[in-house]
């Protein structure tokens, strides 16, 4: 038995409708998320990595396996990914907003550059929102990397993270991915985020 779990999520498969369908949900965590921590555990059992936190053999994956990237990195992202969202979403607490507008100039021109990182992003990965040395940056990775990772070309502490795999929407929007993009942020849980920013600061 591995130590690695998938958690249960903190609503419905159902909850996120009409934003992200039930099956998909359904489909993505037991299936995709729920793979990669039975893949994980088997690729830290019985070596020198079992015990380590998620965080620890992220951070310097660069000495790990293919199996330990991939799978530690989709169980890792796909815990923040459920957890930052909510179904009909929620307000930006102050505390966050005012530090967007100051790094981003407003809000919209924020929900743009992360959009656009996540339309742009050449086939499977992720966008992030990330705090670096006390600062908000966006930026995206591939496959299952992410910004805790000391192979990623962007660095930091996430606070928001979108799947863009064609697995997270291509049930309901099919090739359609700035369409599932916009329509997500209709379900973004910006208390978690915010309160993951303030655990940063
Ligand atoms: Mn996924």
């Amino acid at each position: 038995m591995g130590k690695f779990e998938l958690l249960a999520l903190p609503y419905d498969y159902n909850a996120l409708e009409p934003t992200i369908d039930k099956m998909t949900m359904e489909i993505h965590h037991s299936k995709h998320h729920g793979g990669y921590v039975t893949k994980l555990n088997a690729a830290v059992e019985g070596t020198d990595l079992d015990g380590k936190s998620l965080e620890e053999l992220l951070s310097n994956v660069s000495n790990h396996s293919t199996a330990v990237r991939n799978n530690g990195g989709g169980h890792f992202n796909h815990s923040l990914f459920w957890s930052i969202m909510k179904p009909g979403g929620a307000e930006v607490p102050s505390s966050l907003s005012d530090a967007i507008n100051s790094a981003f100039t407003s809000f919209d021109e924020f929900k743009n550059q992360f959009s656009n990182a996540a339309v742009t992003r050449f086939g499977s990965g992720w966008a992030w929102l990330v705090v670096q040395d006390g600062k908000l940056a966006i930026g995206s990775t591939p496959n299952q990397d992410n910004p805790i990772m000391d192979v990623s070309d962007i660095k930091g502490t996430p606070i928001l993270g979108l799947d863009v795999w064609e697995h997270a929407y291509y049930l309901k929007y099919q090739n359609r991915r700035p369409e599932y993009i916009e329509n997500w942020w209709n379900v973004v849980n910006w208390e978690e985020v915010a309160k993951r920013y303030n655990d940063i600061k």
